[in-house]
């Protein structure tokens, strides 16, 4: 008899799970399509250096890339699949030569991630939507957020929009 009433808790806890996945399938964040491509794929794409940083995770050397002091209003995209990540209203002068951002353009467009390689705890910032290295996130960055978001030029593509709210 016990072992019936488990057995009903954990066809019920299923069902809800199995629901719940399927809403969060068929819910907005479908809006946010994954691109799933192989490595093969993605280094027919992406430029070697874009691919160094974007797939092994690599970094452009400080102040060798195209945007760390660049002006300009606009968006910045994945270079990699053109998911709008950051805006030019959030950019900053770190002084670092790469890019800087104290936030991103919605939580849903950036992902996070714990990075323990070379001894270092830091934290890694991806690309939602393709999983894209794009740089480190740390906590030194100014108001309001205090974040910085470091990112690599090579993988970012400036688009200019003129008067964005
Ligand atoms: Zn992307």
């Amino acid at each position: 008899m016990r072992d019936l009433t488990l057995r009903k808790i954990c066809l019920v806890l299923g069902m809800t799970l199995l629901l719940n996945g399927d809403s969060f399938c068929n819910g907005e964040k479908l809006l946010l399509e994954k691109v799933i491509k192989s490595n093969a794929e993605w280094k027919k794409i992406l430029t070697p250096k874009q691919y160094h940083v974007a797939r092994e995770k690599g970094t452009e050397r400080a102040f060798s890339g195209e945007y760390h002091d660049h002006k300009g209003q606009g968006i910045y995209q994945c270079a990699a699949c053109g998911n709008e990540l950051f805006s030019s209203k959030t950019k900053f002068d770190s002084g670092t030569g790469w890019p800087s951002f104290w936030a991103s353009v919605s939580e849903d467009k950036v992902r996070e991630e714990k990075d323990n390689s070379f001894f270092m705890k830091r934290t890694e910032v991806l690309c939602n939507r393709c999983d894209a290295h794009l740089g480190h996130l740390f906590e030194d960055g100014p108001a309001p957020t205090h974040l910085r978001y470091c990112i690599n030029s090579v993988i970012l593509k400036f688009v200019e929009k003129k008067e964005q709210k």
